[in-house]
């Protein structure tokens, strides 16, 4: 089978691990060339080091205007263009007891990390992308941006901000060739979602089981998703099999976001039944 994604060069950001480690490693198979981006500079050289000429690992923080010029730039210096950008690097921000309490730095920084940094990366890679026939630019979104929920305000606005960033673009910037989507993970198993509430190593397994027995009642397919499901999304994304789609945001959770999967009917049903029978 060929390669979807030969010959092209993609910048991916959040790279060292989790979802953007995976989609390094699903892009090269398929061919790319990455320019990886992060702030962990072990992980990301140790990752660059394994995959060899096909990858070159740049740090940067994605929320400095300057870092994701110079980022871009090294794309292009180092393996002649961007035909991809994936700003998927993301933080969950500090949990908010008290909204009423909020002094807002945290905010910001969740913010100018989830928000600004995809916006920051969109416009220096379709500076380039403009010039070269198109291209495409892909963001990491999330579900849990389409509804509400305890504790993760910022969060939540920053990825919902990115769904409605995608379809503004993809009007802005489908007259130069330049398509632009954003993924939705659900729950999914990452460093990100174990480092949850701080909880040691050892005790993430027990904290999976928790966390699937809350979530089974609103994923239908009952797993939570693994890095390679939000890759391998990218990666048809990306790719030419892609061509005809922008403006839009990818699921990828399981359903979760399909409806609520809990028979009402049936509860409502025996309610009734109860209430005849009394
Ligand atoms: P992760 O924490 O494992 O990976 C995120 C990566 O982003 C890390 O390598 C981190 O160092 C990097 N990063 C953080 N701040 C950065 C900065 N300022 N500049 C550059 N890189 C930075 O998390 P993940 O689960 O792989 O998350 C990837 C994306 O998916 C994020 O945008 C996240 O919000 C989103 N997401 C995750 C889930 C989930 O359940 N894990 C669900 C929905 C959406």
């Amino acid at each position: 089978m060929p390669k979807q994604l030969e010959g092209k060069v993609a910048v991916i950001t959040g790279a060292a691990r989790g979802m953007g480690e995976a989609s390094v490693r699903r892009f090269v198979e398929e061919g790319a060339r990455v320019v990886m981006a992060d702030v962990l500079d072990e992980e990301a050289k140790a990752l660059a080091a394994e995959l060899g000429d096909a990858v070159l690992y740049r740090r940067t923080d994605v929320s400095q205007s300057e870092q994701v010029e110079a980022l871009v730039a090294a794309a292009v210096s180092h393996f002649g263009t961007v035909d991809v950008m994936f700003s998927n690097a993301g933080v969950m921000g500090d949990p908010q007891k008290d909204f009423l309490a909020e002094d807002f730095t945290s905010f910001e920084r969740t913010i100018g990390i989830n928000l600004l940094g995809p916006m920051l990366g969109a416009h220096f890679a379709a500076k380039h992308m403009a010039q070269n026939g198109g291209g495409c630019i892909l963001t990491t979104a999330s579900s849990s941006a389409l509804y509400g929920g305890h504790s993760i305000v910022p969060y939540r606005a920053s990825k919902a901000g990115i769904i409605g960033m995608t379809k503004a673009l993809a009007i802005d910037l489908g007259r130069y060739g330049i398509r632009v989507n954003s993924i939705s993970p659900g729950p999914t198993r990452t460093p990100m979602t174990l480092a949850m509430d701080d909880l040691p190593e050892d005790h993430a397994e027990a904290f999976i089981d928790v966390a699937m027995e809350s979530m089974r009642s609103r994923m239908p397919l009952g797993r939570l998703g693994l890095p390679e499901d939000i890759a391998n999304a990218a990666v048809f994304l990306a790719s030419d099999q892609a061509a005809q789609i922008t403006g839009v945001d990818l699921p990828v959770d399981g359903g979760e976001t399909a409806g609520n999967c809990e028979n009402t009917l049936e509860k409502m049903q025996a309610r009734f039944l109860e209430l005849m029978q009394a």
